[in-house]
């Protein structure tokens, strides 16, 4: 009976990570996963078994872990942030009626909207939305429609994967399309390596954003009409204070 834990491992540094998760790793021997994140474990874990597969092989990532487990080991299958927003436990469910007799236990992290949130402020603060401009999985009309669906719900929004190589005009497009439904003035912002050693932020309107370059390792904040800029924060009113 093996057992598996898909480890949520936070924004970056060890710190980052719940004490349930540290917890988790410290009592497997094998640590699986993509490898960036697991290159942030190593030093910490220099003793643990690593399987590792680049970007773009997570079927086999999953299988690896599984297989790793099946054959008796505790393993963990880790992700950033949280393993179950754009991570990997879906799929490890997803993969394991083919393991029956793998245990399978979920450790939640802290996912890039919460992190990133707590260094612009309080940006999200009521009913938010989060929505990854990434359309490798999503087609890019259904990402459209649920952009649509924040604006005209008055949602902050965290955007997630909001630009790449090949993807350069996706963030001018969400913000065409939340222009539709919010002044250009709405009070924005990114943060880039959250938790990280090179970790920054800044604060711009929508209508900066729309011209703005991020890059993968960023995600994004689209304030709504509750939003504004406090002392250099980004920060989203709950009513207890009328304006
Ligand atoms: N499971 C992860 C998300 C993976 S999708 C989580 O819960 O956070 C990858 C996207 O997440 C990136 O393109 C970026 O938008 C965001 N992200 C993840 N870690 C980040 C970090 N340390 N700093 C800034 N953005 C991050």
């Amino acid at each position: 009976m093996g057992l598996l834990y898909v480890v949520g491992l936070g924004p970056g540094k060890i710190e980052g990570m719940t004490l349930e998760a540290k917890q988790a790793l410290d009592a497997t021997s094998v640590i699986c996963g993509y490898t960036v994140y697991v290159d942030l474990l190593r030093e910490t874990y220099p003793d643990k078994e690593y399987l590792t597969t680049p970007m773009r092989r997570e079927v086999e990532r999953c299988h690896m872990a599984l297989e790793a487990a099946a054959s008796g080991a505790t393993v963990a299958m880790v992700c950033s942030g949280d393993a179950g927003i754009y991570g990997m436990s879906g799929l490890i469910y997803e993969l394991s009626a083919d393991y029956p007799e793998v245990e399978i236990v979920v450790v939640p992290g802290i996912t890039a909207a919460i992190s990133g949130a707590a260094v612009l402020g309080a940006p999200l603060m009521n009913d938010f939305c989060v929505i990854s401009l990434s359309d490798l999985m999503t087609p890019w009309d259904v990402i459209e429609q649920r952009l649509h669906g924040a604006g005209a719900g008055d949602f902050p929004v965290a955007l997630y994967n909001p630009m790449s190589h090949k993807r350069v005009d996706h963030l001018a497009k969400a913000c065409d399309i939340l222009l539709q439904y919010r002044s250009p003035d709405a009070v924005c912002g990114w943060v880039k390596n959250i938790g990280r050693d090179q970790q920054a932020s800044a604060l711009l309107t929508l209508a900066e954003l729309r011209d703005a370059t991020v890059d993968m390792f960023t995600t994004v904040f689209i304030g709504n009409s509750q939003t504004r800029d406090l002392r250099g924060h980004m920060v989203t009113g709950r009513g207890y204070c009328p304006k």
